[in-house]
């Protein structure tokens, strides 16, 4: 066997060989101190002297590192709990540990927190008990404070094109912003947030806090509604550095013609009936039953008429099918008979059908007018 013997480099005692550390691995200063020198100045808890947690009053969210994060909403002794536990560090060397943290509530806002543990250390059984004083700090967070201070970066007006929203359209714009910034809201992200919603006669106005969320927003009213985005930006104010802040309104102006609207393109086809708005307008030729689509893009408008809307239709009576480009049904105004042009969608067997007059005549409409919602 080796002739070396170890000696501790403290006290100078021998000491049992120790295995070599693996391969890469380098021996801690302290490996090779005897036990009792070992032991001497060794900690097995690392605690600190006392915790604070500053919790938001309003919300529950907690300060945590240099920011507030949400915990949901939880006892406050809980939240102790796991931020003394965060806390606590338990030495490197010590196996089999076992620990337990029991609090004791001295008054609304302060804890004891009695932490045990045990563990086992070069073959050595060891306990060490720490008390951890926790005091609760209750404060309003950034968020909260923001929100209570009316806080917004940037508006959402819902606007339309030469016309003033519909109920249904606002509110369908509210709830778009509202699931918008509440699926950030569940993603953690705590600068998400609408500081309000006001419905004024013009169409709704949203206050958001943050410019690239308006611009999120105002980007789904879009592709649900179809239209335009305009943006201005205002100055606001100069931040501490001197930096220019600016606030953003972005103005979803929805289009002038939606699904059910008739208008007459003045191409010399006759009138459209509106079937979707969303990127191109498109819609069904009343003259032939035809598909229509406009050739403008996105936001732009063809140059129109407009005659009316499905809910102007009125059943009336078929008096004959002249032929395959002709009919003839009673006027609902005037009860004449009045021969006019044949849609392929008319049915020739029906007794009466629905009919839209305007200033371009009388018009059949289909039967069922209008696409459903959300698809295209
Ligand atoms: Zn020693
Ligand atoms: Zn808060």
């Amino acid at each position: 066997m080796s002739e070396s013997r170890d000696f501790c480099p403290r006290c100078g005692d021998p000491v049992p060989e120790r295995p070599e550390p693996l391969p890469g691995m380098p021996r801690e200063r302290d490996d090779v101190l005897c036990d009792s020198c070992y032991f001497e100045d060794f900690d097995l808890v690392d605690a600190p002297d006392e915790v604070q947690v500053r919790v938001c009053a309003q919300c529950g969210a907690i300060h945590r590192g240099n920011r507030w994060v949400d915990v949901g909403a939880r006892d406050y002794t809980d939240i102790a709990i796991e931020e003394v536990s965060n806390s606590l560090g338990v030495h490197l060397n010590a196996e089999e540990v076992r620990w337990g943290v029991e609090p004791e509530q001295v008054d609304q806002n302060n804890i004891r927190m009695h932490c045990h543990f045990s563990g086992v250390v070069r073959g050595t059984p060891l306990e060490e008990s720490v008390v951890v004083p926790v005091s609760i700090a209750r404060e309003t967070c950034q968020r909260c404070g923001r929100i209570a201070g009316g806080y917004f970066a940037s508006l959402v007006q819902v606007r339309a094109d030469d016309r003033t929203p519909t109920t249904e359209e606002a509110e369908t714009a509210i709830e778009i912003a509202e699931s918008y910034i509440a699926e950030r809201e569940d993603k953690g992200d705590r600068n998400a947030f609408i500081t309000e919603v006001n419905r004024t006669p013009d169409g709704p106005n949203i206050k958001i806090s943050t410019n690239q969320m308006g611009s999120g927003v105002a980007k789904q009213i879009r592709e649900r509604f179809g239209g335009t985005i305009e943006e201005h930006p205002t100055l606001v104010t100069e931040d501490g550095d001197g930096n220019e802040v600016y606030r953003v309104t972005f103005v979803a102006r929805l289009p002038r013609y939606t699904a059910g609207d008739v208008i007459d393109p003045e191409d010399g086809d006759g009138p459209v009936l509106v079937r979707s708005n969303r990127g191109r307008l498109k819609g069904t030729r009343l003259t032939s039953g035809d598909p229509y689509e406009s050739e403008f893009e996105e936001g732009e408008r063809p140059e129109a008429e407009d005659l009316g809307s499905v809910e102007d239709a009125e059943e009336t009576t078929v008096v004959t099918v002249e032929d395959e480009h002709a009919v003839q049904v009673l006027d609902p105004e005037t009860y004449e008979a009045k021969t006019i042009p044949r849609p392929d969608y008319f049915d020739p067997d029906a007794a009466m059908v629905p009919v839209l007059k305007s200033r371009s005549g009388l018009h059949i409409l289909p039967e069922e007018v209008v696409e459903g919602e959300g698809e295209e």
